[in-house]
């Protein structure tokens, strides 16, 4: 082709590679991967029907290899190959409880490490997904606190997150083998409850969860989805309005004074400014119910006053309560509340008419109960003195 020959439409079909190298695409968005198969060469009259080509091989079928996407023609796989990889983060180890709970450690970009909790239950499997590395805040509880923020997490390490959990419980549709399709599933709920704070990752967060609940692929339900937050107010109706998934609230106290040293980002939006904009949330979002998480703390917040002053406050939201017994992890500042103390305290709940769970500690012997996870390789620790000192002990 001489030099000044006219660029048809051919032209835009050639292989080129992308200049940034290869582009990872587990967590990029349909209309990121659409204008990543262009810029690769794909023609755009084309580009719609390999979004949904390629969607179906990774996320539905769980293929990472090219070479096995049979319905592509061989160029088409070879152009892919040249210019994308389908990569997810690296399972480091893998924990086993007596009770069945799995946790995982994986290893991220840059050789930072989070963990995934897998919990196993009658009805339901639910995968307990980290959003960041460490946490900016700093609850005193809770382990995760200890440790500084690190990174965020990409969209694609946190759906990379529920890939890894479906490759380790074998649950990928094989033809013919409609696993996970239309039986109950083994992972079958997320809950954004692992380390890190989901809603100061916002958009991550969102578009891995897009991906989790896109149709053609992963399938699972918004219903099934929980983002648990500590409470970052401007955020919170994003939520509803750019995900659709289930907002819990990690409530755990009942007065500013107490809130402000658990939860310290109540001293930025305290009690009232939180559930202010907790009443209006029920109008975004279809009237679901919010649940309230509330960790039970002996003689730190678990008293038949605080529960009464629970239900008082919350009143006029659908919620539900969900009383979390403390776990325990080594140099906590804090003691588990009696089973009687706890009991007494959702028997009040209970009767002002709203439902009181009580979370049962999955996976202790692990370490992989609620609020323990932190990567123990972690360098970037806060000091005994610090944790002590934000707990008022110091
Ligand atoms: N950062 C988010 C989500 C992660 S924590 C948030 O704070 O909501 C998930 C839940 O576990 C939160 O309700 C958190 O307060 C709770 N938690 C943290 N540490 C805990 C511990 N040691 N024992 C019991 N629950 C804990
Ligand atoms: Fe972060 Fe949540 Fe732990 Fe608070 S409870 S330190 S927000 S992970």
């Amino acid at each position: 082709m001489s030099a000044n020959a006219p660029i048809t439409q051919d032209v835009l079909t050639i292989p080129r590679k992308l200049p940034e190298g290869p582009v990872n695409i587990v967590g990029l968005t349909r209309d990121e991967l659409r204008d990543a198969l262009i810029a690769a060469g794909t023609a755009e009259k084309q580009a719609k029907m390999r979004v949904n080509q390629v969607w179906q091989w990774i996320y539905h079928w769980g293929v990472r290899d090219f070479a096995q996407m049979t319905n592509l023609a061989k160029e088409y796989r070879a152009l892919l190959a040249d210019n994308f990889v389908v990569a997810l983060p690296e399972m480091v180890t893998k924990q086993v409880s007596e009770d069945g709970t799995r946790k995982y450690l994986v290893r991220i970009a840059g050789g930072h490490e989070v963990e995934i909790v897998y919990i196993p239950e009658e009805d339901r499997g639910t995968l307990c997904v980290s959003s960041q590395v460490g946490c900016t805040l700093t609850c005193t509880f809770c382990h995760t606190g200890t440790q500084k923020l690190v990174r965020n997490l990409t969209a694609g390490e946190i759906v990379g997150q529920i890939m890894l959990a479906r490759d380790d419980l074998d649950e990928w549709p094989r033809p013919g083998v409609g696993t996970g399709e239309d039986g109950p599933r083994l992972l079958s709920n997320i809950v954004l409850m692992g380390m890190g704070e989901p809603l100061y990752n916002f958009d991550n967060v969102r578009n891995a969860m897009k991906i989790a609940m896109d149709g053609e692929g992963i399938a699972l339900s918004r219903r099934r989805i929980t983002l648990s937050t500590s409470g970052v107010v401007p955020e919170i109706a994003r939520c509803a309005t750019e995900i659709g998934c289930q907002l819990a609230i990690s409530f755990h106290a009942t007065t500013d004074e107490v809130r402000d040293v658990l939860v310290p980002i109540n001293k930025r939006w305290n009690i009232k400014t939180l559930l202010d904009t907790l009443r209006e949330y029920p109008k975004l979002s279809n009237s679901e119910r919010i649940t309230f998480e509330y960790v039970m703390l002996k003689d730190v917040n678990d008293s038949d006053e605080d529960a009464r002053r629970l239900v008082k406050l919350i009143r006029g939201i659908p919620a539900k309560i969900n009383l979390i017994p403390f776990n325990e992890w080594p140099g906590s500042p804090y003691e588990r509340s009696d089973w009687k103390r706890i009991k007494a305290f959702a028997d009040i709940i209970y009767k002002a008419g709203y439902a009181s769970p009580i979370r049962t500690p999955r996976g202790e012997d692990i370490m992989a109960a609620c609020g323990q996870l932190k990567s123990a390789t972690e360098r970037a620790r806060k000091s005994r003195r610090e944790i002590e000192k934000e707990a008022g002990l110091g």
